[in-house]
């Protein structure tokens, strides 16, 4: 197709896509070895309560630590797993990683803490995975509720009657289930009636100039008063601003994330930040 276009377009084109292909196989080859050579890690990052400025939960994201490309976010590998089949594994991997970790937090300071871990729809395809799940929290000696599962509308797309039925197993064993990203998908409301949801979280993109736009504003306070209405808790994503915290607040939103917070770091450095108090972020009551 590109070649169509005369020859500049055609090895402009060829050279950033020879490139990325080649780091596409090349990530794609070494994904073989991450699993077994131990490189991936998971960065926490904490959501507060905006009711009492409390921070029970934190999300797990993933990081692979590459040997010689360094730490690699998941946008440059998730997608390759998924298609190559991969993400199964390394999705159970990121469960366990998880329960490890609430285990290790359970008798301390920390107890408190939620993990809320991220599964794509083709994670919740792997028909083994609410057992795998089962399994390892019991393993570990940790209940269901610490756990919390956030998935994306594409899961009411496709699949619907197994995913529902996942869910509805996930749910009764007690885990949490998160819809992430809300407003950015393509599927109906419909799900919210059929599907145990507990909390959405508001898509960054909504939250980004929530104080400049008009719009995003009237979005985001009618997704608060319907997810409430419904039962279900909000989170807000990719909070940056005093500004924004302020409004969220003033519209009743549960809890928000982001770098106004935290970013995403590695255990030792949230345990740090939770004990050394920089995360007591101050919500004053609004107007
Ligand atoms: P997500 O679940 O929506 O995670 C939020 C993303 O936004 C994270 O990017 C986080 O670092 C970033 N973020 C958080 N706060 C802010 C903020 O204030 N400003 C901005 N600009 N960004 C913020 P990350 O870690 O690169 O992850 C990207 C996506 O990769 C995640 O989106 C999730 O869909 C996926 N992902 C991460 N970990 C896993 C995993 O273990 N399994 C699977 N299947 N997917 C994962
Ligand atoms: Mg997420
Ligand atoms: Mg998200
Ligand atoms: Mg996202």
């Amino acid at each position: 197709r590109a070649k169509e276009q005369g020859r500049n377009t055609y090895q402009f084109y060829t050279e950033g896509m020879q490139d990325r292909e080649v780091m596409r196989l090349e990530l794609d080859k070494d994904l073989d070895q991450a699993l077994a050579n131990d490189e991936f890690v998971l960065y926490f990052q904490p959501q507060l309560d905006l009711n009492d400025s409390s921070i029970n939960s934190v999300e797990a994201l993933i990081r692979w630590k590459h040997p010689r490309r360094g730490l690699l976010p998941p946008i440059d590998f998730i997608p390759l797993a998924e298609e190559s089949g991969r993400i199964t594994d390394i999705g159970r991997w990121v469960v366990k990683a998880a329960c490890r970790q609430l285990a290790n937090w359970q008798n301390g300071p920390y107890a408190n803490l939620r993990i809320a871990v991220n599964l794509s729809g083709r994670e919740l395809d792997d028909e083994g995975i609410v057992d795998h799940i089962q399994e390892t929290l019991e393993a570990h000696g940790v209940t269901a509720d610490r756990l919390e599962v956030e998935l994306t509308e594409e899961i009411f797309i496709q699949n619907i009657e197994h995913n529902l039925n996942q869910l509805s197993k996930l749910h009764k064993l007690g885990v949490h289930l998160a819809i992430d990203d809300f407003g950015v998908g393509y599927s109906s409301l419909g799900y919210l009636r059929d599907f145990p949801v507990d909390l959405l979280k508001i898509d960054r993109s909504f939250i980004t100039d929530v104080t400049e736009r008009h719009d995003d504003a009237v979005i985001t306070r009618a997704v608060i008063n319907l997810a409430h209405n419904l039962g279900i808790q909000v989170v807000a994503e990719g909070v940056e601003t005093r500004e924004q915290l302020n409004f969220l607040k003033n519209h009743r939103c549960d809890l928000i994330q982001g770098y106004f917070i935290s970013r995403p770091v590695p255990a030792a450095e949230l345990e740090q930040a939770l004990s050394s108090g920089v995360l007591n972020v101050d919500t004053p009551v609004g107007t």
